[in-house]
């Protein structure tokens, strides 16, 4: 994983300024650009870096720290305080409770992850005690909808959706193609079977497009969901500001899972959707199996991040 090269970089930008003998602000100048440089390099976006460094450097007021004081752990602590301010929007995600049915959309491009994620996240609440289920309200890609179909099945959880227009025409069938119907179905349907937990998995498309911002809004309005989860593939680096935003100005996002950690993304994107949906990272995606899924926390992340 690329952010293991991110974290490395920090910690000998650390060690570095640590081994100096006397820590005065060239030192620090010297260690802060090197951490700039290894965010960069991990895709975050620039304006996060430069308020990051003007943060520490307000906390790390050299002139001001008394002799006695250890400058080189103040420092440390400032790099480490700051990481997880990046990551900690400082809002927690809605909480789901058993026994009470809630409504989570899932919204993403094409190609994020997200069919495969809601999946992973009913299977995780699933092995906790909920009741899960899932609709397919993907009406634009061909074969989504037996995607989610046979993923549910492989999980034992119950799903509702509709074969997309021209393969319905193919497999001559009857069919609904209304996004927000089926999704207004699918959640009406569930309610009525006391399922807790379902999902909703929507239409993405290659590229944000001003129809998918619309249909996400009217699938919103009209499911009201507890709570929507934007899914961001980690490998899109500097683009995940932009998109973030621009799903998060068409419905209210409150939680991000970023996918495919495994892969050999620079991770930095992660910390730029925290920052453009002001929502925390919940989970992450770590391989294309269905339990290859982690609760995300900052605290241990950034741990871990710093070795
Ligand atoms: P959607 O178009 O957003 O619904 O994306 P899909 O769920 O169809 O996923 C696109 C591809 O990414 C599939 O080949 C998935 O198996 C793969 N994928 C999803 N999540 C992960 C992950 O965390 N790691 C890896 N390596 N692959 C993933």
């Amino acid at each position: 994983m690329v952010l293991a090269q991110l974290g490395g970089s920090i910690s000998r930008a650390l060690q570095q300024m640590s081994n100096a003998t006397i820590i005065d602000e060239k030192v620090l100048n010297e260690c802060l650009n090197e951490i700039t440089r290894a965010l960069l390099q991990a895709d975050v976006q620039f304006k996060l870096v430069r308020d990051m460094t003007t943060n520490i450097k307000k906390i790390v007021n050299l002139e001001d720290l008394a002799a006695g004081h250890n400058k080189r752990r103040i420092i440390q602590q400032a790099v480490f305080n700051e990481l997880c301010k990046i990551l900690d929007p400082g809002k927690p995600s809605f909480t789901l409770k058993k026994g009470k049915p809630s409504v989570v959309m899932f919204v993403g491009l094409q190609g994020s992850g997200k069919t495969t994620t809601c999946t992973k996240y009913a299977y995780h609440h699933q092995k906790k005690g909920w009741k899960p289920a899932l609709v397919c309200a993907d009406t634009f890609r061909a074969g989504a909808f037996d995607q989610l179909k046979q993923n549910a099945t492989k999980a034992k959880i119950p799903f509702y959706g509709r074969h997309v227009l021209s393969e319905s025409i193919r497999l001559n069938l009857y069919t609904e193609s209304d996004p927000v119907k089926i999704a207004v179905d699918g959640v009406e349907t569930f309610k009525k079977e006391n399922c807790d937990l379902i999902i909703v998995d929507t239409s993405g498309r290659h590229k944000q497009e001003a129809a998918l911002f619309e249909e996400m809004r009217q699938v919103s309005e009209a499911t009201k969901p507890d709570l929507v989860i934007f899914v961001m593939d980690s490998s899109i680096g500097q683009a995940a500001f932009d998109q973030a935003q621009a799903f998060r100005q068409s419905v209210a996002v409150g939680a991000v899972i970023v996918t495919k950690m495994d892969g050999h993304a620079k991770g930095g994107g992660a910390l730029s959707a925290v920052a453009a949906t002001k929502s925390p990272v919940i989970f992450i995606g770590t391989g294309e199996h269905m339990d290859e899924f982690e609760v995300f926390d900052v605290k241990p992340f950034v741990s871990r991040l710093l070795g």
